[in-house]
């Protein structure tokens, strides 16, 4: 963890210093060492949050974006059960930064806990997320609202842990390897899997780290996913529309050119 309480203040760790930790009060040591980033450790195995997970220079990076008053809030459910958040916003947004492999029913467990929460995964974890993106980013349909793109098959774009969640999901690839020269830009802004779907189609939005962060800092639920959702419906409805009168116009030229038997037409029409 990045704090504990020494002397009744959040304190960072520093060498050879002692204190206790702000969730269970359990004594901690200052870990500064080369290997990893500066952090408190619980003094032998102890371990008071089985959801926490060793931190890495690009969780801290990520924390770092947020005030240190929002940085690891200790939350508690109406049975008492409790867990450290990395990040909870002043409005009441948790914002989970995640880079070990999760079990699908813990992340539903914490999705359930928190509430309105945001997950940020860490796209660099397996070589093979990266190039399937890629690959998958071609098929993604550019909608009118800036950044915002239509997935027909995400169950062939995004990893699977992460497909079924009922929050939004920030993948940042910033870490990752293996992209040509000409797919790299791909690396650079995060993508952000909304829940939900519409017939089969999901949405992903395209947004910048600090575009993220400002809105995290401007109110309570940043992503609107449900009304996103909602144009992605209204937009595939009109696509089916359009695509079946291309097809009704061209039978009736078709019909035009060529004479066809009127009793073959009536059965084509009776499609639409
Ligand atoms: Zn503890």
């Amino acid at each position: 963890m990045q704090f504990a309480i020494v002397n009744k203040e959040r304190t960072v760790a520093s060498p050879g210093q002692a204190g206790n930790c702000p969730a269970c009060g359990g004594a901690m040591i200052a870990k500064c060492g080369t290997q990893r980033i500066h952090h408190w450790a619980h003094r032998g195995v102890r371990r008071c949050d089985s959801w926490w997970e060793a931190e890495t220079a690009w969780h801290r990076a990520w924390k770092s974006r947020f005030p240190v008053e929002w940085r690891e809030v200790v939350q508690y459910d109406q049975y008492g059960e409790k867990h450290i958040a990395d990040v909870r916003t002043g409005h009441g947004l948790t914002i989970e930064f995640q880079h070990c492999h999760l079990k699908p029913e813990e992340r539903a467990a914490r999705e359930n806990f928190y509430g309105n929460m945001v997950w940020v995964v860490d796209g660099a974890r397996l070589t093979r997320d990266l190039p399937r993106f890629a690959e998958g980013a071609s098929w993604f349909i550019r909608t009118a609202r800036k950044g915002l793109y239509i997935v027909p098959f995400p169950d062939e774009v995004f990893p699977k842990n992460w497909l079924g969640c009922r929050v939004p999901v920030i993948i940042d690839f910033c870490n990752a390897n293996g992209l040509s020269e000409e797919t790299k830009c791909l690396t650079w802004p995060l993508w952000c899997l909304l829940p939900g779907r519409v017939r089969g189609h999901a949405a992903v939005l395209q947004l910048s780290r600090e575009v993220f962060v400002s809105w995290a800092h401007a109110g309570a639920r940043p992503i609107p996913a449900q009304a996103i959702l909602q144009d992605v419906g209204r937009y595939l409805l009109e696509q089916k529309q359009l695509a079946e009168r291309e097809a009704l116009r061209a039978t009736m030229l078709a019909r035009q050119y060529h004479g066809w038997p009127r009793q073959g037409l009536r059965r084509r029409y009776a499609r639409f």
